[in-house]
């Protein structure tokens, strides 16, 4: 009877996207971990408030795990609308009204925290989903349903799991954050929603059997995810998330404080010079440059130019994020012909992108880098030297930037209607900008971001005979399940 419910679950559900919930709680763990010397590194040394970023990028899945009928379309809602920029702002917003800092009480700053995980599984998913996923469907032929759960099995085959957090949701926030939306969220909704998944998978002891168990299954049919879901050098790798995630934070920390000034929109890049591009072939995601955000941007808003070192232009289609939702945390550019091995390109934003927050560039963003050569002792490509690494074990603090060049250049323009801006300088904090106003919060509703978690959970529940950690579920339900009839 229950192995027959789970199936029709199973059949019913539909796919899944991003990486999995243990990817989401790791490299946000990791991403705080390696956080600079910064007011925002401090925050985070209080475990529980660290725990509550842990359990909102576990929370932001939660919906889609619901079983129940009745309350399926709602869970759905709200998970998909964690997700995105239009949540991001209006909670930083919210708070700006409700709640501004500094924060001095612990349920004060585990709220911040919750925001802050919730936005980093949502940025997670844009990177992983936009430039991960094409190489899993390029190299392995793979796809989301299997991508998601396959690499969630892998770090716990790998043994790379160690952040369980404990539930935790700012309820009454959140709760005034949906009331935007036409399903009517309920707490009964998200109570239910969170319970299956930290019942099902959010926990040392079944969540990790099954991830076990989905990495064992979908391992025979990802031998090149299998190799690179943690490979620095590929973007949209758990690894290459970390700084992205990083510097998101600390991103969302500056709106929270009012600080995050035009100049410091763009976040992140891939390439992340000095470090060369991934590769040249046109055909794979290795040549596409990716400029991220902090803050979400109009889709439309970017107006990019390509050259190389001659000035000659080079050919791109520019892409949004995989889901073309119309807050974008990043834009894709990629090129139509190969790319030329050890040639140096520029790459330039134009003044003018709209943020979610009313703000808008007053300068360009020019972003320089090279191909790697085709030959390792080709001297036109030197070897880098050491450069700053993301550590998925320990808590080193990040370099605040590399020794070498900066990733961002900025050059001043005149531009008539802006006001000028000091050159690009992460976690400064000391920038005069507007407060922050209120992001629409309006559901995308148009990824197809569909039943992932339980989709795993059932995929793997099947599969498992009684085990040790079936027992500890058992004892953990007290009898009591939500999936039963
Ligand atoms: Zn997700």
């Amino acid at each position: 009877m229950r192995r027959a419910l789970l199936l029709a679950l199973l059949l019913a559900s539909t796919s899944a996207a991003g990486h999995g919930i243990m990817g989401h709680m790791h490299v946000t763990g990791w991403a705080i971990e390696n956080l600079p010397e910064s007011e925002l590194r401090a925050f985070f040394q209080d475990p529980e408030v660290k725990n509550a970023a842990l359990f909102g990028a576990a929370y932001t899945d939660s919906g889609y795990g619901q079983p129940k009928d009745e309350l399926k379309a709602a869970a759905r809602a709200y998970s998909e609308h964690t997700h995105w920029e239009p949540f991001i702002a209006d909670f930083v917003a919210w708070l700006g009204k409700n709640d501004p800092p500094p924060w001095t009480t612990l349920e004060q700053k585990k709220r911040v925290a919750f925001l802050m995980g919730c936005a980093a599984h949502g940025l997670q998913d844009e990177i992983f989903d936009s430039l991960f996923l094409p190489q899993v469907e390029l190299r392995d032929k793979g796809g989301q349903d299997n991508a998601d759960p396959g690499t969630d099995g892998f770090l716990a085959l790998d043994g790379k799991l160690r952040f369980f957090p404990t539930p935790y949701y700012p309820i009454e926030t959140v709760l005034a954050l949906y009331k935007k939306l036409p399903e009517g969220v309920t707490q009964n909704v998200i109570d239910k929603s969170v319970k299956v998944v930290v019942d099902f998978y959010v926990n040392a002891e079944f969540g990790v059997a099954v991830a076990k168990t989905l990495g064992t299954r979908h391992e025979p049919a990802l031998p090149w995810t299998r190799k690179h879901y943690l490979d620095s050098g590929v973007p949209g790798s758990l690894t290459s998330e970390i700084v992205p995630t990083m510097n998101y934070l600390l991103a969302i920390w500056e709106r929270l404080h009012g600080r995050l000034g035009p100049e410091r929109t763009v976040s992140f890049t891939f390439p992340d010079p000095p470090r060369r591009i991934a590769g040249t072939d046109a055909a794979t995601p290795d040549s596409w440059v990716t400029i991220l955000y902090g803050v979400g941007v109009a889709r439309d808003s970017l107006s990019a130019t390509w050259s190389d070192s001659a000035g000659g232009a080079v050919s791109f289609e520019r892409r949004n994020t995989r889901w073309d939702a119309e807050w974008t945390r990043l834009h894709r550019l990629q090129p139509s012909k190969a790319l030329v091995p050890g040639e140096n390109y520029t790459v330039s934003a134009a003044a003018g992108l709209v943020r979610i927050d009313g703000q808008k560039t007053a300068q360009p963003v020019t972003l320089t880098f090279q191909a790697p050569c085709a030959t390792t002792d080709d001297p036109k490509c030197p070897p880098l030297g050491p450069l700053p690494e993301a550590k998925r074990e320990g808590a080193t603090p990040y370099p605040m930037r590399p020794e070498a060049p900066p990733v961002v250049e900025v050059t001043p323009v005149a531009e008539p209607s802006s006001v000028a801006e000091p050159a690009v300088v992460l976690d400064a904090g000391v920038s005069a900008a507007p407060s922050p106003s209120a992001g629409g919060c309006q559901p995308t509703g148009d990824r197809s971001h569909g039943l992932g978690l339980l989709l795993c959970l059932l995929l793997a529940l099947l599969g498992l005979r009684p085990t040790h950690a079936a027992q500890a579920l058992t004892q953990r339900l007290g009898g009591q399940r939500d999936l039963s009839l």
